[in-house]
């Protein structure tokens, strides 16, 4: 079986990982502020909170951001539940933004057409989130001044992104939006197993978040509302979690962020001879936006009208290639229908999901797989 992705672990990663298990600390020690300072120099951003998942560094983005009951919180449809559920956790509701049909991200012209009548009815979100989907980062430029024009902060979701970037800057360095979070999932571009990090330039939103994480406690004397009792005291300040990444996954994103460039490059080689393959067979691709160098986290098709993408899916499946369908679109989940959402409200991300399909991408994808890989779907195309 062909997964659609897949971690690349070496030996050193596990050494790394061993090496923690054998010293002082396994939370809260050094690998964790190391690992966020290597973020921040591959995003240049100035600050990077670290979290035991994307979803809660979208969680603590939202809280830190002020995001609460009666705000709303825009996102995209074409996403995993995640980066609608984020606002929720926080007590806010969810809308969406329509898609590019062609490439699943966050339409710019819908993102217009829609703050427009917002602001006449008076309902604009506090906190917009758009998604780089498989990689490929978003008109940032329109989105980020569309959404700065009507008050609106952004957080970005990079999850697929880390090491991408567009118009020479690179994803995550938060130049139009407010914070940006990455997903260090296994299928994702680099692993800490579970985990997950928010870059920022703003030093307070960076200690919200980082406090937020640690169950809203500060050490800080001088940040103190009562006088410092001795070495032993803290205070509480917020209701915060436990989101904290552990020493073992912050040593294993240090060692897979040395091979970061390394993999982006073999992930963008094999999607070459994917492009090639099915230029040749009239295929459309998902492709990123011009002057954007993607992570290229997912490997996108879209089938075209007349072939039965479900037959397709389990004919590929049946030949142990794991194809995959990113993403149902979050409104047409049972749990978004039942708070109000229905078909046919994002028609564009509802084209987008009906014609996509996901074909294997990961560094250790050989060249003989993606063969097979190509020659099955071809066999099928007909
Ligand atoms: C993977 C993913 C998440 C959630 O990441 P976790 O680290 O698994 O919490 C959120 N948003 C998108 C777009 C993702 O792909």
């Amino acid at each position: 079986m062909i997964p659609y992705g897949r971690q690349n672990i070496s030996d050193e990663d596990v050494e790394a990982v061993t090496a923690v298990l054998k010293s002082d600390f396994l939370t809260q020690g050094p690998q964790v502020p190391q690992f966020e300072q290597s973020i921040c120099a591959v995003t240049s951003a100035k600050y990077a909170v670290a979290a035991n998942s994307a979803t809660s560094a979208l969680h603590l983005a939202c809280l830190a951001l002020g995001v609460g009951q009666g705000d709303c919180v825009w996102t995209s449809p074409i996403t995993f539940v995640a980066s609608a559920n984020c606002a929720l956790y926080c007590g806010a509701s969810v809308n969406f933004v329509d898609v590019n049909r062609l490439t699943g991200n966050m339409c710019p012209e819908a993102l217009e057409r829609k703050l427009k009548q917002a602001k006449a009815d008076d309902c604009l979100p506090k906190v917009l989130i758009p998604v780089h989907m498989a990689g490929h980062s978003c008109d940032m430029q329109a989105i980020g001044q569309l959404a700065k024009s009507y008050g609106v902060k952004v957080i970005e979701d990079a999850s697929h992104g880390i090491g991408g970037s567009h118009q020479g800057r690179m994803i995550g360095a938060c130049q139009y939006s407010d914070i940006t979070v990455f997903s260090f999932h296994p299928v994702k571009i680099i692993t800490t197993a579970e985990g997950g990090v928010a870059t920022t330039n703003d030093a307070l939103l960076a200690e919200t978040m980082a406090q937020l994480r640690s169950h809203g406690i500060i050490r800080n004397s001088e940040a103190m509302l009562r006088p410092d009792e001795g070495d032993w005291y803290y205070e509480q300040h917020s209701l915060g979690f436990n989101y904290r990444m552990t020493e073992l996954q912050a040593a294993l994103g240090n060692s897979q962020i040395k091979r970061l460039d390394s993999f982006i490059a073999r992930r963008n080689k094999l999607v070459s001879g994917y492009l090639d393959a099915f230029k040749a067979l009239g295929l459309k691709c998902v492709t990123p936006l011009e002057e954007s160098h993607s992570a290229y986290h997912l490997m996108i098709v879209l089938l075209p009208d007349e072939l039965d993408r479900k037959a397709i899916f389990d004919a590929m499946r049946a030949a142990g290639i794991w194809v995959h369908v990113h993403y149902i679109p979050v409104h047409l989940q049972p749990y978004y229908l039942k708070r109000g959402f229905a078909e046919q409200d994002f028609p564009e991300a509802e084209y987008f999901y009906r014609h996509c399909l996901t074909l294997p991408l990961f560094p250790d994808l050989t060249e003989e797989e993606q063969c097979f890989i190509i020659d099955t779907l071809r066999g099928l195309l007909g």
